[in-house]
């Protein structure tokens, strides 16, 4: 199963963000949506960054409340690794293992798409892993 099929079962909004909104504005965005990252984008849409709430509780046991008002810019991470639809969900368990995040947005051809959650990923797994089951036990009884 690839990311296209995640996506199409989840839809494909994204909680996106200006680099120069603030924390607070990021974290009143995570608590609406219920959601646990946001992407940063840039003037053209493109990613610039993406903002978890493990930076935030970071950047506030750094800097205490005085950091709510600081721009998502200065807590983000700017490097971010990204998917594309035809990824796996074996590549993104990969990744994301590695990697020790729980997000990855979809990228094509420089515009995001969407974005995968770990829960996404798992979600998916389960449900691919159940069906090679049913079918193996099918082949069993007819075979
Ligand atoms: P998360 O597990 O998504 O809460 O993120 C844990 C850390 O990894 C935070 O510092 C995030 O900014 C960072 N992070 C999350 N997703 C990505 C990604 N796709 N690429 C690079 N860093 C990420």
């Amino acid at each position: 199963m690839n990311i296209a099929q995640i996506l199409k079962a989840k839809g494909r909004a994204v909680a996106t963000a200006r680099p120069d909104a603030t924390l607070l504005d990021i974290i009143q965005k995570l608590a609406q949506k219920k959601i646990g990252a946001v992407v940063v984008v840039g003037d053209k849409g493109e990613v610039a960054g993406i903002i978890s709430e493990r930076d935030i509780i970071r950047r506030l046991g750094e800097g205490g409340d005085k950091a709510l008002a600081e721009p998502v810019s200065q807590a983000m991470t700017s490097t971010v690794i990204t998917c594309t639809e035809s990824s796996t969900i074996e590549e993104m368990m990969e990744v994301m293992t590695q990697g020790r995040f729980r997000h990855v947005p979809v990228v094509e051809d420089g515009a995001l798409v969407g974005i995968v959650s770990i829960g996404d990923i798992v979600k998916h797994h389960i449900a691919e892993v159940e069906m090679e089951v049913m079918a193996m036990r099918g082949y069993f009884v007819t075979g």
